[in-house]
Order: C-alpha cells, then sequence, then structure tokens
C-alpha cells in the first residue's frame, strides 16, 4: 500500500481485493487449507513458500489484521494473539529463557503484573519491577548480564501514567537489549512507541482497538530495528533452532526475525492464534478508531474537568488536566488522553462502593475502553489477587475508583456521575 494517513490505514490497510473480490474481508473460518501436491506442502513446512496451512500458525483473516496494526505502529510484521496476556507472554518467550531477567515499570496492568511477577517466575523468568519515576541511573542499576527486556506501559493500567519513553529507551540501549512496550491505552492513534525508542510494540486489542467489547485478542508488532546478532545476548534468534531442523532466524529472516520465530516456534508450541472471527471484527471495529479515540478523548476531557471541581472528589487523575503530574509527559508522548481516569472520592473505599451501586447509566464492568461508559473498584476486583503491598506498588489506594468514559453524549455521563456522588 502506498503511504497513506494514519486514518486511511485504518480504514483501508491489510485488505485488498483483487477484482470481483469481496469489499470486506471475508472471515475465513477454517482451521486448515488444501493443496495439490504433497511437494507445495513441505516447501511450506519449510518456510520455503508463503502460504497458510494450518490456523494455528497463520489465517488469512488473521493476516488481514496483522497487516493493519503493522501498518498503523509502523512496523515491519506483528503476530496476532488469542489476548492481550498471550501477546505480552509471547514477546517474554521468544527473548527470554528460564534464568533470564526482566526490568519492567512497576506501574503496569494487573494481568501483566501478574504474569511478569508470578507465572514466568515459576518458570525461572525473574523481573524487577521498578519505580519508573526514578533516575535513569537508579533504573539502569536493576539491570544484570541476563536482562533480556526492558518493559513499560505507554499509559498504564489502570493508574493512567505516562512512560518516560526517553528515559526507558536510554536504559534499553545501554543494556542493549529491547525496549518493549504495551501501547494497548493509547492505540497507535493516540502514541507512536517506535518514535520514541521502542523496538517491539504489544496491545491488547480487547480494548479501545476492538472498542465494542465483543473480541478477545492481542497483537505484537516488530519495528525491526533491533540488532540480534550484534547484541549476541539471544541465542534463540541467532543460532540453530534445533525444534526447526537447525534454523537461524536472523540468517533466514533478517530484520523479520523475531515476528517469524514468534509464529513458527512460539505460537506453534503454544498455541494463543486469535480466531478468525475475533480478528474479523476487530478488524472491522478499528476502521473508526481514530475517530472513537478522538471522541473518548474530548468526552473524558469534560468529565475529568467536571470531577476535578466537585466537592465529594478528594483526587483526580487524568493526564489531560493542566495540574496533573503526568500532563507534561502527555503533552510530550501523546496526541491525546484517551478514555481512562481514576479518582477517590471523598470517604474512602466505602463512599467508592456507594458511588458505584448508585450509578444508573454508567455499568459496573471489569472491562475497560469501550463505547459504552463503565466504572470499576480495582482493589476489590482486578487487583485482588494482588497482596497490599503489591497493590500499592502498582498504584492502586483503597478509594480509587476507575472510570471508562464512553462514545453516550458528555452531558448525560456527567449527569449520571453527579447524582451518584450526590448520594454518598
Ligand atoms: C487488558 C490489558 C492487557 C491484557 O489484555 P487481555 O486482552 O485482557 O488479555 C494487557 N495490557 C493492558 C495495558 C491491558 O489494559
Amino acid at each position: 500500500m502506498k503511504k497513506y494517513h494514519l486514518d486511511t490505514i485504518a480504514v483501508q490497510a491489510g485488505w485488498e481485493p483483487k477484482n470481483g473480490e469481496s469489499r470486506v474481508a471475508p472471515i475465513i473460518q477454517s482451521t486448515t487449507f488444501k493443496y495439490d501436491s504433497a511437494e507445495e506442502l513441505a516447501d511450506l513446512f519449510d518456510l520455503k513458500a508463503a502460504g497458510h496451512f494450518y490456523t494455528r500458525l497463520s489465517n488469512p483473516t488473521v493476516e488481514v489484521l496483522e497487516k493493519k496494526f503493522a501498518a498503523l505502529e509502523g512496523g515491519i510484521a506483528s503476530i496476532a494473539a488469542s489476548s492481550g496476556q498471550s501477546a505480552t507472554a509471547i514477546a517474554v518467550m521468544n527473548l527470554c529463557s528460564a534464568g533470564d531477567h526482566i526490568v519492567s515499570a512497576g506501574t503496569i496492568y494487573g494481568g501483566t503484573s501478574n504474569l511478569l511477577g508470578h507465572s514466568f517466575e515459576k518458570l525461572g523468568i525473574e523481573t524487577t519491577f521498578v519505580d519508573q519515576n526514578a533516575s535513569e541511573d537508579e533504573i539502569f542499576a536493576a539491570v544484570r548480564p541476563n536482562t533480556k527486556m526492558i518493559f513499560g506501559e505507554s499509559l498504564s493500567n489502570p493508574s493512567v501514567k505516562v512512560l518516560d519513553f526517553e528515559k526507558f529507551a536510554n536504559i534499553a540501549k545501554r543494556a542493549g537489549v529491547p525496549f518493549v512496550v504495551d501501547n494497548t491505552f493509547p492505540t497507535p492513534f493516540l502514541c507512536r512507541p517506535f518514535d520514541f525508542g521502542a523496538n517491539i510494540v504489544i496491545h491488547s486489542t480487547s480494548k479501545y482497538s476492538d472498542g465494542h467489547a465483543c473480541a478477545l485478542g492481542g497483537i505484537v508488532v516488530d519495528k525491526g530495528d533491533f540488532d540480534y546478532a550484534a547484541s549476541g545476548k539471544f541465542p534463540g534468534l541467532t543460532t540453530p533452532d534445533e525444534s526447526y531442523h537447525g534454523l537461524v532466524y536472523t540468517d533466514a529472516f533478517g530484520p523479520a526475525a523475531f515476528i517469524a520465530k514468534a509464529r513458527t516456534h512460539v505460537m506453534r508450541d503454544f498455541g494463543m492464534m486469535m480466531a478468525p472471527m475475533n480478528a474479523w471484527l476487530t478488524n472491522m471495529n478499528m476502521e473508526t478508531l481514530p475517530l472513537r479515540m478522538e471522541r473518548h478523548s474530548s468526552n473524558a476531557q469534560k468529565v475529568a474537568e467536571f470531577l476535578a471541581k466537585h466537592p465529594k472528589v478528594e483526587w483526580i487523575n487524568y493526564p489531560g488536566l493542566p495540574d496533573s503530574p503526568e500532563n507534561a509527559r502527555a503533552k510530550k508522548y501523546l496526541k491525546a488522553n484517551g478514555g481512562v481516569m481514576t479518582f477517590g472520592p471523598k470517604g474512602g473505599r466505602k463512599a467508592a462502593e456507594k458511588f458505584l451501586n448508585s450509578l444508573e447509566l454508567t455499568a459496573i464492568a471489569i472491562h475497560v475502553a469501550d463505547a459504552r461508559t463503565c466504572a470499576l473498584h480495582p482493589a476489590s476486583t482486578t487487583h485482588r489477587q494482588l497482596s497490599d503491598k503489591e497493590q500499592a506498588a502498582t498504584g492502586i489506594l483503597p478509594e480509587l475508583v476507575r472510570l471508562s468514559i464512553g462514545l453516550e453524549y458528555a452531558g448525560d455521563i456527567i449527569a449520571d456521575l453527579d447524582q451518584a456522588l450526590a448520594k454518598i
């Protein structure tokens, strides 16, 4: 595809129908694909020819979404996964083995802290969580000889802290390892991680990308600029893979080695592929993503300004407010701030619970980042499995309410929050 504006890529990339083909990308709801000769299939298995043969490895509908995402982020390739969690797992498993180490920003999604801090730790991959406001040298002190990636969230869920890209990119450069960024909340429309030093971007597409709360999914996008051979730290990519008759990914695929290995090794063995139906829905919904991100952001700005002035609100955290400690970084790295914010009503945990139970239009939902406004109390739900210390480390206070502002009329959302606040 020619070089177009991001808004055009959102609508048109990934599926360019030939004469007489369907205008809309079709759903290829098939696990497998038929070939005329054993030799053709053998060439596919040997990666000598490109083509689909089993949906655990690739599928034409999933490929449409993969192409669109790679184009939107400005990467060379991407691989879609069954969820955001599996997308993160792919990135980790593709770079790390037992005995390796990760340095991660501490203020991240609860599911990711569990995955890195507990599940991968049990498999021998250790993570050090750092205070992302610490100085570059303090964070760099956490890097070890066996560190294989630096990780952070561009805009953290749920605490909406903006990552200091420059600092983390410098640390990754000094450590000689890839800088991996979870760009779920801003989407490619509000943040451009590859312009700020990220080498790999992951998303939970279950959030704004789908945006209608109808399909789980995740994706890993590679910029293709990290030199694995030169770094000497990634034998999985630069030495023969015995499980793939001696293939050396960096030799066979050059800058596309990371995604090639993610597919032919991690996806082949762990099988967390996105379902074609979910890829179809996500791809369709992404056609309106730039429009939706504008509206989510402008609605949220109005709600944040309303809450900031409300007498029953103790504190509010939204990067778009001028007195937010995130505001300067938000202006530097984000085009707008999205629909998610947190606030603390006066009266602590009890007041938060009363507020939630008084909402009418706003639903109590675990989800964030879809068309319908919803609210959540993380301390009793999403972050419930973390210890008090871990909760504090991820920035969760007992009274914290997370709001995800939808696409409804802003006046209706504000009226609902106002009547619920009146009841506490
Ligand atoms: C939701 C979320 C995830 C996990 O995604 P799932 O699709 O729910 O598995 C990862 N990172 C961030 C920032 C998220 O918001």
